[in-house]
């Protein structure tokens, strides 16, 4: 704490990890060596830049831009980039550490860092958006590359952002190599890209619920958020059967007691991803749902909950409402969106809970494909990378499943996702040497 002062979510992030490793560690004493810990939580390299950029009245704005470089051990820097107002050091330094267990999990050779800026892209014009992205990477450029550092959208950077990033960055280095994933399909992009957080969840999801002999047919399922990873979570839950009766975003939730349909997700789609609309907006078009202006999704009864927004939106006392309501699995499409109190909470009640380190880490790994396929400079079918991802939500269930098990035969997917990605990288880094 004395060493990172005021970044509250960078030390929440690192208390999670090091409360599953410490046992870990003591009985494998070889990773308390070589200053591992204490290099492990030390970023490689922090870049702090000004974004000075022109609004549509010609006015000139002043951003803060960041990429954190945490860990290049197995591979390439690889994490998102988050436009939001609430960025700054503590949230991506957090973003960027989890990043690095999260991608070991995968099993592909990815290194882990974040980026971002306080930029609010809500209420810009789409010329607005295009001059920001522009500024931005005129700076970020010179620090990734393909074999350095591969950055991809998060909270605020969907397609079009990746796009403009992307288009810049071609232009100042004179390369078009693919230094960045999420990219549209006409320029290298993936299929299942877009979707792949999302279902990757819930396929984490439906392995967690199968262990205890259950699936997601007949289940009612709550989402909260309503962007990229929320609408694809929103999908698949429907395709395997469950009832999802909710969405949300910061100005409330939206209660459909009635369940999602396919004609629904699509209005909700269009007035998300094209109109750059709220929640609320969407209620207005749909008859017979309920919009619960300032609410979370957490007092409904259900029996599986996917937080799918933001970090720390799932608090003790929301954990608590969930359990009393019978709560069967939780798992996170968002990073960190329990609190660690949360968290426990959930393990200490036998509630099935993955943390978004494993359960969210579709999307990276399909990331991981893109630069797969771009590298080979062929593109796979639709059926070919959902089978990847698939596979490789499954191999990280077996891999939480291998750490995480208790003696009593339960699973700490905690403790699980923290010592696998950990293993990975500690072994990695204790081959390398001190660098
Ligand atoms: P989007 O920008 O598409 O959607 C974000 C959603 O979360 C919106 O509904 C947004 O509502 C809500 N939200 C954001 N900040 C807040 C806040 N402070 N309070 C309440 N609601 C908020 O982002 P993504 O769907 O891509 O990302 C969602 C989460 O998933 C993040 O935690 C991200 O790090 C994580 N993630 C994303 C991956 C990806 O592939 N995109 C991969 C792995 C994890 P509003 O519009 O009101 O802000």
């Amino acid at each position: 704490a004395q060493r990172n002062p005021g970044q509250p979510e960078f030390l929440q992030a690192v208390t999670e990890v090091m409360e599953s490793l410490w046992p870990f560690i003591e009985s494998n004493p070889k990773y308390a060596e070589h200053a591992l810990l204490e290099r492990l939580v030390e970023p490689e390299r922090i870049i702090q830049f000004r974004v000075s950029w022109t609004d549509d009245k010609g006015q000139v704005q002043v951003n803060r831009g960041f990429r954190i470089q945490h860990s290049m051990a197995i591979g390439p820097f690889k994490g998102g980039i988050r436009f939001h107002p609430s960025v700054n050091q503590s949230v991506l330094k957090f973003l960027a550490f989890e990043q690095t267990f999260k991608n070991a999990l995968t099993t592909l050779p990815m290194g882990g860092g974040k980026g971002g800026s306080d930029f609010d892209p809500k209420g810009k014009s789409p010329a607005e958006v295009m001059r920001f992205c522009q500024a931005f990477v005129s700076e970020l450029f010179r620090h990734v590359g393909p074999d350095t550092d591969v950055p991809a959208g998060d909270i605020g950077v969907g397609g079009r952002e990746v796009g403009y990033m992307a288009g810049m960055y071609k232009k100042l280095s004179n390369t078009a190599s693919s230094v960045f994933t999420g990219k549209g399909l006409s320029f290298g992009g993936s299929l299942i890209r877009p979707e792949a957080t999302g279902y990757g969840t819930v396929y984490f999801a439906r392995e967690m619920l199968a262990t205890r002999g259950q699936s997601f047919e007949g289940k009612t399922v709550s989402v909260s958020g309503s962007g990229n990873v929320a609408q694809y979570a929103v999908e698949k839950a429907m395709e395997l059967g469950a009832k999802v009766v909710t969405v949300s975003d910061s100005s409330g939730t939206v209660y459909d007691a009635a369940g999602f349909t396919p004609e629904k997700l699509a209005i909700l789609m269009d007035v998300k991803n094209h109109k750059y609309g709220r929640v609320s907006d969407y209620a207005k078009l749909v008859p017979g749902v309920e919009f619960l202006a300032g609410k979370c999704p957490w007092s409904i009864k259900v029996d599986v909950a996917l937080p799918c927004a933001t970090q720390n939106e799932l608090t003790e006392a929301d954990a608590k409402a969930l359990i009393a309501n019978g709560v069967l699995c939780v798992a996170e499409g968002a990073n960190m969106p329990s609190t660690n109190e949360a968290a426990r909470a959930f393990e200490a009640a036998g509630v099935l809970y993955a943390p978004g380190k494993a359960s969210n880490a579709g999307g990276v790994a399909t990331s991981g494909l893109e630069m797969s396929q771009n590298a080979a400079r062929l593109s796979w079918p639709a059926e070919e990378v959902d089978a990847r991802l698939l596979q490789i939500m499954q191999g990280i269930h077996a891999a939480c499943v291998k750490y995480g098990k208790r003696e009593d035969g339960t699973v700490s997917y905690i403790d699980g996702a923290n010592i696998a990605g950990f293993v990975k990288v500690a072994d990695a880094m204790l081959a390398q040497g001190v660098i």
